[in-house]
């Protein structure tokens, strides 16, 4: 990954991709404390565009004010950088990664007095969880680790350290031969993904866990809200059991890697059609259709680069 031609933006500059380093005692290296973006620009009729950047670029700096960082860059500053990102790269369409860090001045687990950084990357990336899944669903099992309390991890930021729980989860699913991992919060109702929010559909109402279950505010979770709403279908978030989810119609997961990928089986039970049902297949070409430039209703959520 770091061996590659590009550019990478890096506290006001573009570097080259090669050289973007950062110092071995640097302190989110160490303790975790740090936060990051994920966001996609895609092809549009009228060229490369940012899906909901300044959604991302919110989010970015709410994490960051969780985690008690100061950005050392003005929120313009920060959405013109994704922007430069993704033309000084020629990428037609491809996933950011914006990330803020704690610098190298001292350790100690107080951050007090060290530099903030931030850094955006971008590159080609496919779908997340397969192109195969995408069209016929994924197989999901339920994590033995429980997703964050929402007073331990502060779960409304996108923190570096909330993805070990995450990466223990997707591991522990994956190395079992599932697709991907689903989580519980500590009262046992379902939370979302290792790295997406759930959605799980029953005669006809679309039911999405309230993010008191400690899922992350979704940006495409928000967007399926517009979708849902535009397709007359009710939204109800709400907590949600694992049982529920065995016996729906339909389920899928969203984010911005996953897009939106519907689940076909969770524990080995297969959900509703045992592939992508109806009413998700609706919902993902209506999401396609949006971040592809292809709904003027939804033109302003598409920043051209
Ligand atoms: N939950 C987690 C844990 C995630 O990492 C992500 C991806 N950012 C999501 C949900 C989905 O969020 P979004 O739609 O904003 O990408």
């Amino acid at each position: 990954m770091h061996d590659r031609d590009g550019k990478i933006w890096m506290d006001g500059q573009l570097v080259d991709w090669r050289d973007a380093k950062i110092h071995v005692l640097s302190h989110t290296l160490h303790y975790g404390c740090g936060a990051f973006e994920g966001v996609r620009a895609y092809k549009t009729p009228d060229g490369t565009a940012i899906f909901r950047l300044r959604e991302h670029t919110e989010r970015l700096f709410n994490s960051a004010k969780i985690l008690r960082m100061k950005i050392p860059f003005s929120f313009e500053e920060v959405m013109e950088a994704q922007k430069a990102v993704v033309r000084e790269n020629q990428l037609e369409s491809c996933y950011l990664r914006p990330l803020t860090w704690i610098g190298s001045e001292k350790l100690g687990v107080s951050p007090k007095g060290n530099t903030v950084h931030l850094m955006v990357a971008a590159w080609p990336w496919g779908a997340y969880l397969g192109e195969e899944g995408l069209k016929r669903g994924i197989r999901v099992k339920i994590s033995s680790y429980t997703r964050h309390h929402v007073n331990i991890t502060m779960t409304q930021a996108k923190a570096v350290s909330n993805y070990t729980n995450s990466i223990l989860a997707n591991m522990e699913a994956t190395e079992d031969g599932y697709d991907e991992a689903m989580l519980l919060d500590a009262s046992g109702f379902v939370s979302e993904g290792a790295g997406e929010n759930l959605f799980v559909i029953k005669n006809g109402v679309v039911y999405t866990p309230d993010l008191s279950a400690g899922a992350l505010n979704g940006i495409t979770r928000n967007t399926i809200f517009s979708i849902c709403a535009d397709l007359g279908l009710k939204v109800v978030e709400k907590r949600i059991t694992r049982d529920e989810v065995y016996i729906c119609d339909e389920a899928f997961f969203t984010g911005t890697a996953a897009e939106v990928t519907p689940i076909r089986e969770l524990d080995r039970i297969e959900l509703g059609c045992g592939s992508r049902g109806p009413i998700t297949e609706k919902i993902q070409a209506a999401f396609f259709d949006i971040v592809g430039g292809r709904n003027p209703k939804y033109a302003e959520w598409l920043t051209p680069v």
